[in-house]
């Protein structure tokens, strides 16, 4: 019997069980929440076909100079905490150099590519089309020099990638989308991109089908993780006993760098903290759209229209900092009548960047039947059922769709 144990029931790994029950594998996934409740949670809810290029470091001299002086509210940092991650941050910054981004982004294209018929396949099978938008969404821009801007980028990307988008001026964004009282100088609708009305509920419907076809969910926290003294089997301590299978994956998204470190394994990760919060808006917008100079974004869910902010980089277990959700709020309020909240504290999770912005699908380096899907940064929520069929194809033998060495471990 082929069987496998997945840890981890975000987005990631919840796809990766399904795949890996679809090619024969007794699986049985491990999470210390119910499916969904962390990081494929609380995001924008974007499967982001169109994002074809992963979210680099800023490296303009402009650019550097608002977050360092805390006028973009794009990223955020405090000094104070900087030297607990500058390794892994000098590592993004150098990747981030146009040539090298370029390169990075031929890989990173051809696994998004996979994105939208892979969820497509799950979506179905789940019974979810309830929660699925297909209609694109907007990149909105406050000044005509951005939008220029934004239209020239684009442009490059349409000429590189074939990514469909249509430009709107700032009466045509208003007419297309009357919750909005304001559209700035227009907006760029992405045609391809699919919208979510509650991430949280996709992973879980996709943890119902894993369940309905056979496989076990183990609500359990992850203690420890070793090889039998044979190596033919790996042993999952968790709070709710001992588990063993011939094959592990680790799919722990922002905890993946913890949970292998006593392995041996090192994997630093830029860790890019973003906030949520809903909003009972009177006339929600119909598109989910960027509020691209203000670094959010408006999405229009189920619990209300969800702000959900960019990257505060600070370190595991510090207090959250409102400070860019507060001004998500008050630029949201020029765009649209936004609402009163409606929880009294916001949400908060941590998107897992490795450094070189792709994620880490593949063998572990070492240890064989150890496997690992994780560090899906800005796109993981768009990526798991397409890194799930690649490591899915590499742990059964077979030749993946996706070419597999961009995101092996030790690329
Ligand atoms: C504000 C924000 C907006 C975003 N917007 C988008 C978007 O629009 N589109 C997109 O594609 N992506 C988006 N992302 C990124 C995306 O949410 C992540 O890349 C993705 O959710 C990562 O999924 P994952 O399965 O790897 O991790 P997670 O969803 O975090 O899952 C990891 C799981 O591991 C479990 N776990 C950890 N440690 C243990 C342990 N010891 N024992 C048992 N279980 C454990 C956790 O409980 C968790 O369920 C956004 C992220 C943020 C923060």
């Amino acid at each position: 019997m082929k069987t496998a144990i997945v840890l981890g029931a975000g987005m990631v790994g919840v796809a990766t069980a399904l795949d890996l029950q679809d090619r024969g594998f007794k699986v049985t996934l491990v999470d210390r929440r119910p499916p969904g409740r962390e990081t494929s949670f609380g995001n924008a809810g974007i499967i982001q076909s169109e994002s074809v290029e992963p979210y680099a470091m800023p490296r303009g001299i402009r650019e550097l100079f608002d977050i360092a002086t805390g006028r973009s509210n794009d990223v955020v940092y405090a000094l104070r905490e900087l030297p607990g991650h500058l390794g892994p941050l000098l590592r993004y910054w150098w990747h981030s150099e146009k040539g090298r981004h370029r390169a990075i982004s031929t890989s990173y294209a051809s696994l998004i590519a996979q994105a939208a018929g892979t969820h497509d396949q799950l979506i179905r099978r789940a019974g979810a089309d309830n929660l699925i938008q297909r209609s694109g969404y907007r990149t909105l821009y406050r000044s005509t020099a951005k939008f220029e801007e934004g239209l020239r980028k684009a442009e490059e990307i349409r000429a590189a990638f074939g990514t469909k988008f249509r430009a709107l001026t700032a009466d045509e964004t208003l007419a297309e989308e009357p919750g909005l009282t304001s559209a700035g100088a227009g907006a760029i609708h992405w045609a391809e991109p699919w919208t979510v009305a509650s991430p949280g509920d996709l992973v879980s419907a996709y943890a119902a089908l894993f369940e309905r076809e056979g496989g076990t969910f183990v609500e359990a926290s992850v203690e420890e993780l070793r090889q039998s003294v044979s190596g033919e089997e790996w042993l999952v301590r968790t709070s709710a006993g001992l588990l063993n299978a011939r094959h592990v994956v680790i799919a722990l998204g922002v905890w993946a760098s913890g949970a292998l470190k006593p392995l041996g394994l090192n994997f630093p990760m830029v860790l890019k903290r973003g906030y949520h919060a809903h909003y009972a808006s009177p006339r929600p917008l119909g598109h989910t759209t960027m509020d691209t100079e203000n670094g959010y974004v408006l999405a229009p869910m189920r619990a209300g229209t969800r702000i959900t902010t960019g990257a505060h980089l600070t370190l595991p277990g510090k207090p959250p900092v409102y400070r860019q959700l507060e001004r998500a709020e008050r630029a949201a309020g020029e765009l649209m009548a936004l609402g009163d909240r409606v929880e009294d504290t916001p949400w908060s999770g941590t998107r897992p960047c490795m450094p070189d912005m792709l994620p880490v699908i593949g063998p572990a380096p070492r240890h064989r039947n150890l496997w690992l899907n994780f560090g899906h940064g800005h796109q993981g929520f768009t990526l798991g059922p397409a890194s799930a069929k690649l490591l899915g194809a590499l742990i059964e033998g077979v030749r993946p769709a996706v070419e597999p060495s961009p995101f092996r471990a030790d690329r």
